[in-house]
């Protein structure tokens, strides 16, 4: 496949209402007029990239997405800024994720250049759809699945890659607010050799029951530990997660389970900017609760997309209960979370050169 490739535009004789009140947005509700599709076939390649109007997917029962679970996706936003432009934040390294992702999956991968091009077409079609409010954007979600009918577990030779949009409300209508979270014990996310580090469908569908239960018992999400020693702490929820003790940055080191989170690393990148001192090493949660015990914890929050920081506000570890911060955010968390949101809507200079403006 070239990145020539013409891309085919359908265009929708009924466009949808956009939802009127983007307070009620919430994520992932809504859906825009068109999406991007385009098909893989062994012998051919990925082919025939068109933007259609949205609607269900026709698929076999038998379609080895549906059983087996070959799928990958991604997660990034289009965000409106002061001017009535549309932006993306880094796009070219979701890109370059999805095609890891697809090497671990046994998926084609696809011209990560070829798909940006096809993505910001697809947001440029629907930039009316892109909400006008503090915190609002238009979550972009590119998809691939299996679609072979055949009920035999092999890699697939026939693939949709898709790429859907939804305008989704602030992560934090009330202003951001530090969360509770549960150090999970019995459920283990993934483990080094699995699929831990890349986006796919299978990680998401073995956390429910951790968070299910977490969020039973009054919490927001499940702090994970490592899968084989149950020692090292490894993400929140579907976060990465920093802790600062005694002046140092913390992060768990990519080693093999852990998502790299492109919130991660632009994160890191600010820190090691403003000058501070930030490790990527293995951290035990026995470090954590002997740093909070001495008074040394000064802050911890998960990072990701969606929320862009979450602060947390409270660690429970089996019957013991941390208190961060006095759960309130903290002051790197805030700076962080100014910054980058910041930097997203263009409300401030991008020194690093990681927005992309849309055409
Ligand atoms: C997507 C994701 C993240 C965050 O990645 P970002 O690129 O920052 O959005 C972290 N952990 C998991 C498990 C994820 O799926």
């Amino acid at each position: 496949m070239s990145t020539a490739q013409k891309i085919e535009i359908i265009r929708t004789n009924n466009p949808k209402p956009k939802p009127a009140d983007v307070s009620k947005l919430g994520f992932g509700n809504y859906f825009t007029d068109h999406m991007f599709i385009m098909n893989y076939d062994e012998g051919k390649g990925w082919h025939s990239p068109r933007i259609v109007p949205y609607g269900p997917l026709s698929l076999d029962p038998a379609a080895m997405c549906l059983h087996y679970g070959q799928e990958v996706f991604e997660g990034l936003k289009a965000y409106r800024t002061p001017d009535g432009e549309a932006v993306l934040f880094r796009p070219d390294r979701n890109m370059a994720r999805l095609n890891l992702s697809n090497e671990r999956l046994c998926i084609p991968l696809i011209d990560e250049e070829f798909a940006l091009k096809a993505l910001k077409l697809l947001v440029k079609i629907e930039k009316n759809w892109i909400p006008d409010g503090e915190g609002t954007s238009l979550y972009i979600r590119p998809f691939i699945i299996a679609t072979d009918p055949h009920i035999g577990v092999r890699p697939a030779s026939h693939l949709l890659f898709i790429i859907i949009l939804s305008p989704v409300g602030a992560y934090y209508p009330q202003g951001i607010n530090p969360v509770n979270i549960y150090v999970e014990r019995k459920y283990v996310r993934t483990v080094r050799g699995g699929t831990g580090y890349v986006k796919t469908a299978g990680n998401y569908a073995a956390s429910l029951k951790a968070q299910d239960e977490a969020y039973s018992q009054g919490y927001t999400q499940v702090l994970w530990l490592d899968g084989v020693e149950r020692k090292y702490i490894e993400e929140v929820g579907t976060m990465n997660v920093f802790f600062k003790i005694d002046g140092e940055i913390i992060t768990p080191a990519l080693q093999g389970s852990i998502l790299g989170g492109i919130t991660r690393m632009s994160c890191i990148e600010l820190l090691r900017h403003w000058g501070y001192r930030v490790s990527e090493r293995p951290i035990t949660l026995d470090e954590v609760e002997k740093a909070a015990e001495r008074g040394l914890l000064e802050e911890a929050f998960g990072t990701g997309t969606a929320a862009v920081i979450s602060p947390i506000g409270e660690l429970k570890v089996d019957d013991r209960n941390i208190v961060i911060n006095d759960n309130k955010i903290g002051e790197v968390a805030r700076r962080l979370y100014d910054t980058l949101t910041g930097i997203q809507t263009c409300r401030i200079d991008d020194p690093f050169g990681w927005v992309v403006k849309i055409d």
